[in-house]
């Protein structure tokens, strides 16, 4: 699982900045540094893929993964209500292009999305 040369969170992955709250043999999980809400927690592959545009079918264990891991740390925050987020390419609004889920709580959100 090659680490791709400059992407943030594939050194975030690797240690070499911040502090992840979760990990396992697929994914890890880290506070957002700009919350766009009470809690927003970003989960990610440990392998790089640059968005969901690359999920192939032998991704399906890491995509389950990191659903299962969204649920799992909002419950253990205490979340009810809570939204994910997956944005993929530029007009999508996606700004690092290693795969994230965003997991945002702690207030009411609106729809649709802007
Ligand atoms: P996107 O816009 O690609 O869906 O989301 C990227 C997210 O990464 C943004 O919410 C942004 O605040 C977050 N982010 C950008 N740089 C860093 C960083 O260095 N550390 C952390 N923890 N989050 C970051
Ligand atoms: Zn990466």
């Amino acid at each position: 699982m090659a680490a791709a040369d400059n992407c943030l969170f594939c050194r975030i992955v690797a240690g070499e900045m911040g502090a992840c709250i979760y990990e396992d043999d697929l994914v890890a999980a880290f506070e957002d540094i700009q919350p766009q809400a009470p809690h927003h927690t970003l989960i990610v592959p440990r392998e790089h893929l640059a968005s969901s545009a690359e999920f192939a079918p032998q991704h399906e264990a890491l995509a389950g993964r990191l659903l299962l891991t969204a649920a799992r740390l909002a419950r253990e925050k205490g979340l009810e209500s809570y939204r994910l987020v997956m944005n993929c390419g530029e007009e999508a609004g996606q700004s690092v292009f290693h795969i994230h889920l965003h997991m945002l709580g702690g207030r009411t959100f609106g729809w649709p999305p802007g």
